[in-house]
C-alpha cells in the first residue's frame, strides 16, 4: 500500500460521509487554524497523532477519508502528514532546516566525505584485503596462516579475537584482513554501498586451477573496480602446475605480469608458509600505488562488518574504520542505532582509548545491535545520534511498506535513454559452458555509438544469490539462457528489484538486449524450479510413445508443469508434461520420495539416470 499521494479532494466532506454515523468525528470544516506544527520528512501515524493532540484513530480514520488505508505504526511522509495536520486545524512546517541540513551531511559517503577533506590532513593508511576463490583452494588456510605468524610485533603472544577481520604487520607496515573470504560477503557489502576492500587477492589452487567460483571471484572483484592480486596455492603439492594456472587465468584475461599484464601473481603454500612474506610484500606494493590515505584527525567514520550481542558487554559491532579516529565517549550513530562509545578492543582483545583508519576494532556501547554493512558515524552530541538513528529507522521503516531501492533497473534505463550511461551491465548465465562465448559475441553485435553490453559476469548453471548481489552491486541485469533460477535468488531478486530474463531461444534474448540497449526493455519471467526426478526406468505405452519411471528426488512434479530433461548436467529438451501417474492412476502432482511415470510432450528418448526437472514460468519485478 502506498501511502503517498494520498486524494486531497475535499468532495468527500464529512456531512455526506458515512462514516460520521459510524463515529468519526467531523474535521474542522471551518478552517480554524490551530496554528503551525513542525513535521519531520517521515514520521508514524502514532507520532503524527501526538503531534496534532488528538488519537491515532482519528488520525487513521482522517486517512481513510483521504483515500489511504494506515495503521497506527505506519509511516507517513511529509506530504500526507502535511495535509492530515491541514485537515485537523493546523498549518504544516517542515522541521527545523537545521536538523534536515545535518541528515543530508551524514548521509555523505565516506568518498564524499574524503572530497571534502584538506589534501594536507590525508595521511596513508593501511590497505584492506579480502580474500577470494574457489571453495576449499585455501583461503582460511591462508588467512589463518597469515593471522598467527604477522600479529603486531609488540602484540605477539596476545590471543587473536575473531572479529571478523585483523591486521598483520610487515615490515613495520600493517595489513588489514577481512575475515570472511569469497565473493559473497565482498559483493554482498558493495550492493549495500559500503566500498570496504582496497585489494583483493584471488587464491587458485595450483593442483585444481581456475575453477567456476574462481571465475566469478575474478569478475565480482573487477566489476568491484578493486585491484586484484593472484595467490597460486598449494604449490606443496606434488601435482601442482603453476604455469597451468597462469595460463587459465590469461583465459580469463587476467593477464599476470610475467606475461606482460599487470597483475601481480604470487606462488605460495598456505601450508608452509612459502612465498606468503611475497605476497604480503605484493599486497604493500599495490597498496602503495593505489595511494590509500585517510584523515585521522577527523570524527571517525566505519563500516559495521559484523555485530553480536554479547550476555556481558551488550551489543558489540566489529568496525573496520574508514577515515577519522574513533575514541572512548564519542556519540555515534550507526544504522537505525546509535550509542556512546564505551570501550574499543582490537583483534587482540586489548582495550585500546582510540583506534584509527583501517583499523578493525570492536565496539561496545551502541543501544542495539546493527546490521553489517551499517555505517557508523561520529556525531556531536548524543541527541544528534539518536536523531539521526530515529530519522533512519523511519526511512527503513518507509522502505520495506514500499521498497525504495538503491537504485531500479527503470533509472538505468531512463538513464540510457538519455545518455548519462553507456553501458548495460548484464550477468549471463547458460546452461553450457560452450553457449558463453556465441551469446556474448551477439550482444556485443548489437553495441550502438550510444550504448554497449559489458558483460560483467558469464558462467553456465543456475541463476544464483551471488548473481543477484552482482547485480544489484553493479546495477545490472540477469540474463539466463535455458537455464533456471534457484529459488532463493528468485525472492532475493524480487525483494531487491534485480531483473532476471531468461530466453531459450537466441533471438528473444537479443531482441530484448537491443530493446534494453535503447533504454525500453520490459520485464520478462524467471523459471522457478518446482521438483526433480531421476529416471529409473523406460516404459514403451502404446498410446503417447515411451514414458518414464522416474523417482521424485526433491520439490514436486505437477501436470502443469514446464520440464527440462537434463543429462549429465546439461539440458537436453524443454517441453512439458503430457502424463503423470501415480502406479495405474493418473495423479495431478507427483511429491519428493514417489515413484511414478511421467510422459513429455514430443519426446521419448529417455535414458536411465536422466534428470526431468520441473519448473514453472513467473513473471519478475511485478
Ligand atoms: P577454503 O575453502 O578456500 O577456505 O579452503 P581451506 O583453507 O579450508 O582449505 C581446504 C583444504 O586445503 C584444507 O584441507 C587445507 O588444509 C588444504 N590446504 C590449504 N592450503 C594448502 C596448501 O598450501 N597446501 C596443501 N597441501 N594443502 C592446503
Amino acid at each position: 500500500m502506498k501511502s503517498k499521494e494520498p486524494q486531497t479532494d475535499k468532495s468527500l466532506n464529512a456531512e455526506d460521509s458515512p462514516d460520521v454515523e459510524s463515529g468519526i468525528p467531523p474535521i474542522d470544516e471551518e478552517g480554524d487554524t490551530h496554528g503551525q506544527v513542525e513535521i519531520p520528512s517521515t514520521l508514524t501515524v502514532k507520532q503524527l497523532a501526538d503531534t496534532l493532540n488528538v488519537s491515532a484513530v482519528d488520525v487513521i480514520k482522517q486517512l481513510m477519508r483521504d483515500g489511504v488505508m494506515a495503521t497506527v505504526n505506519q509511516v507517513l511522509d511529509y506530504e500526507t502528514a502535511a495535509i492530515i495536520a491541514s485537515d485537523f486545524g493546523y498549518e504544516a512546517m517542515k522541521e527545523a532546516k537545521a536538523a534536515e541540513e545535518t541528515s543530508s551531511k551524514d548521509t555523505l559517503s565516506v568518498e564524499e566525505e574524503e572530497e571534502k577533506e584538506d589534501p594536507s590532513a590525508l595521511k596513508a593508511r593501511p590497505p584492506v584485503v579480502t580474500i577470494l576463490g574457489h571453495v576449499d583452494h585455501g583461503k582460511t588456510t591462508l588467512l589463518d596462516r597469515i593471522r598467527q605468524s604477522n600479529i603486531l610485533a609488540t602484540e605477539k603472544g596476545g590471543i587473536t579475537q575473531h572479529i571478523g577481520a585483523y591486521q598483520a604487520e610487515v615490515d613495520g607496515q600493517k595489513i588489514t584482513f577481512l575475515d570472511t573470504p569469497g565473493h559473497e560477503a565482498f559483493t554482498a557489502m558493495r550492493a549495500r554501498g559500503a566500498k570496504v576492500t582496497d585489494i583483493a587477492v584471488i587464491v587458485v589452487a595450483a593442483d585444481d586451477g581456475v575453477m567456476p567460483q574462481t571465475v566469478e571471484a575474478i569478475d565480482h572483484v573487477r566489476a568491484a573496480g578493486v585491484p586484484m592480486i593472484v595467490a597460486i596455492n598449494k604449490i606443496d603439492k606434488a601435482d601442482a602446475n603453476v604455469e597451468k594456472v597462469k595460463q587459465q587465468l590469461a583465459n580469463q584475461s587476467v593477464l599476470i605480469e610475467e606475461w606482460g599484464g599487470d597483475v601481480i601473481s604470487a606462488p605460495i603454500s598456505a601450508l608452509t608458509d612459502e612465498g606468503i612474506p611475497g605476497l604480503l610484500e605484493s599486497i604493500l606494493l599495490v597498496a602503495e600505488v593505489a595511494d590509500l590515505k585517510a584523515n585521522p584527525h577527523r570524527t571517525a567514520i566505519g563500516v559495521v562488518i559484523e555485530a553480536k550481542l554479547d550476555t556481558n558487554k551488550g551489543s558489540l559491532a566489529t568496525i573496520l574504520l574508514q577515515t577519522g579516529t574513533l575514541k572512548i565517549g564519542d556519540s555515534f550513530v550507526v544504522g537505525d542505532t546509535w550509542g556512546k562509545v564505551k570501550a574499543i578492543y582490537t583483534d587482540k582483545g586489548e582495550r585500546v582509548k582510540q583506534a584509527g583508519p583501517s583499523m578493525p576494532v570492536e565496539v561496545m556501547g551502541s543501544n542495539s545491535v546493527p546490521q553489517a554493512g551499517d555505517i557508523l558515524k561520529v556525531v556531536s552530541d548524543e541527541r544528534t545520534a539518536r536523531r539521526l538513528a530515529e530519522e533512519l529507522q523511519r526511512k527503513r521503516e518507509m522502505e520495506a511498506q514500499q521498497p525504495a531501492r538503491p537504485w531500479s533497473i527503470e533509472q538505468v534505463m531512463a538513464e540510457i535513454r538519455t545518455g548519462e550511461v553507456k553501458e548495460l551491465n548484464i550477468i549471463l548465465k547458460t546452461d553450457v559452458q560452450g553457449s558463453i562465448e556465441p551469446l556474448k559475441g551477439s550482444m556485443e553485435l548489437l553495441n550502438t555509438e550510444e550504448a554497449k553490453v559489458n558483460v560483467i559476469h558469464a558462467g553456465s548453471g543456475s541463476v544464483t544469490e551471488s548473481d543477484v548481489l552482482l547485480a544489484m552491486a553493479s546495477r545490472g541485469i540477469i540474463i539466463g539462457f535455458n537455464t533456471r533460477t534457484e529459488p532463493g535468488a528468485l525472492r532475493f531478486a524480487e525483494s531487491e528489484g534485480v531483473e532476471i530474463h531468461t530466453y531459450d531461444v537466441i533471438y528473444g534474448l537479443v531482441e530484448d538486449v537491443k530493446k534494453a540497449l535503447k533504454g525500453i526493455l520490459e520485464p520478462t519471467y524467471a523459471d522457478v524450479i518446482e521438483g526433480r526426478a531421476q529416471v529409473r526406468a523406460i516404459f514403451s505405452v502404446r498410446k503417447s510413445g515411451k514414458v518414464a519411471g522416474v523417482y521424485v528426488t526433491e520439490g514436486k512434479i505437477t501436470r502443469n508443469s514446464l520440464v527440462r530433461i537434463l543429462r549429465n548436467g546439461e539440458s537436453i529438451h524443454q517441453s512439458k508434461v503430457s502424463s503423470l501417474r501415480h502406479l495405474k492412476d493418473d495423479v495431478r502432482e507427483l511429491a519428493a520420495g514417489f515413484e511414478g511415470g511421467i510422459g513429455i510432450e514430443g519426446y521419448s528418448d529417455f535414458q536411465e539416470e536422466d534428470i526431468i526437472e520441473a519448473y514453472r514460468r513467473e513473471t519478475s519485478n511485478e
